[in-house]
């Protein structure tokens, strides 16, 4: 993102990630981080080191672009891009740079059959079956037609065949847990017919829930992505035990600006969607929309000041937003206001953020993460 617009301070901690994936490597048995989005906007550049010399040796990026560039940056283990080859180029990509597509469409595959025939080599890819999410891949029902395609198209071959479960983190919920195990008996089913035909690959379906929940679901290889970042997938569940050594990787902080104080009846903010009642301290820490800071936690966020907590008064700015410091006396220009992470009884967590914001922890994290980071541990 273009720089010095904003003061917003992201910092990644690499050892809670180390930790991380050492706590889910006790779970799985060979784990392919997910780090699409450039690492749930942790930094690909960064993470991606950490989690090779952990022993990662495969990794799940997004975009082909984006597998193309881990290559660049020198990761030499397997890239596999979740969004499969669609881009004017990505074909070529997946050939020069050794990255392996997700596959879930009959001409995407055809059409792979069609490079590997050209350039006189195979071309590994990952086999995406939907059972259950309605989103990517070929259907269970469709397995005769993808048996032809690969018998036609022998440059074709079939690393991995992947599915992603929609609803892995909702253990108290039967229906969820009912499509939960359904998508897994479908997905044992495509890979028992897919063997049976001779194809030998990895077999994946756990996404971070699963590698904690559901070690019947590990297969050979298993996709932790949030869990690794420190959130708990589990979080507010009755398994969320599971999860509760995870520590967060990412911290953000903003300055404080200005501090002033609230006569009964001073509306704050644009609208003054708050008025004080009483007399009041207000900080105003330089935050807004603009940064990421969704407009949403206008009257409901809360931040991290001195170890206390702040809450939202009124609306958010653009970049902007006004806290009550009442009980946080000590506050000045310049400390530091965590919007998530911070110190003490008033840390904020990604879950307590994530539910201010109206959300999940994987889009504070996301968004958050596009201001300029920095990186210690
Ligand atoms: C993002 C993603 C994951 C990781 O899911 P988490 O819930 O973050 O662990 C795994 N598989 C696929 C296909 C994904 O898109």
């Amino acid at each position: 993102m273009s720089i010095g617009y904003n003061l917003l301070r992201v910092r990644i901690d690499l050892a809670a990630l180390r930790h991380n994936y050492r706590l889910l490597n006790r779970y799985g048995s060979r784990l392919m981080p997910v780090v699409k989005a450039d690492a749930y906007g942790h930094g690909l550049q960064r993470v991606f080191p950490v989690l090779a010399a952990e022993g990662a040796d495969i990794l799940a990026v997004g975009s082909v672009a984006e597998g193309a560039q881990l290559r660049q940056w020198g990761f030499g283990g397997g890239i596999v891009s979740l969004l499969g080859a669609v881009a004017p180029g990505d074909e070529e990509l997946v050939a020069s740079q050794g990255v392996i597509p997700f596959v879930g469409r009959g001409e995407q595959l055809a059409s792979l059959g069609a490079l590997a025939r050209r350039m006189g080599r195979q071309v590994p890819v990952a086999l995406k079956f939907d059972t259950g999410m309605s989103r990517l891949g070929f259907a269970p029902a469709d397995l005769p037609e993808v048996l032809e395609l690969l018998a036609a198209n022998p440059g074709v071959k079939v690393a991995l065949v992947a599915s992603h479960l929609a609803a892995a983190d909702e253990p108290d919920m039967p229906d969820k847990v009912a499509t939960v195990l359904a998508q897994a008996d479908r997905f044992d089913h495509v890979c028992t017919v897919l063997r049976a035909a001779g194809h030998e690959f990895d077999a994946t379906l756990a996404n971070s829930a699963a590698i904690l929940l559901r070690p019947e679901m590990h297969h050979e290889l298993q996709r932790p992505g949030i869990a690794l970042y420190g959130a708990n997938p589990l979080h507010g569940t009755s398994r969320a035990a599971l999860g509760g050594e995870l520590r967060p990787v990412m911290s953000v902080g903003a300055p404080v600006l200005e501090v002033r104080e609230l006569e009964p009846g001073q509306g704050v903010s644009y609208g003054g969607t708050f008025v004080a009642e009483r007399p009041m301290s207000a900080a105003v820490v330089a935050v807004g929309y603009a940064d990421g800071y969704s407009r949403g936690l206008s009257g409901r966020g809360q931040m991290c000041l001195h170890g206390r907590r702040a809450a939202i008064l009124g609306r958010v700015c653009m970049q902007m937003t006004v806290v009550d410091i009442s009980d946080i006396p000590d506050a000045r220009p310049g400390d530091d206001a965590w919007l998530l992470g911070g110190e003490g009884a008033g840390r904020v967590s990604p879950e307590e953020l994530a539910l201010w914001w109206g959300s999940i922890p994987y889009e504070p994290f996301c968004l958050l993460g596009l201001s300029p980071r920095s990186y210690e541990g």
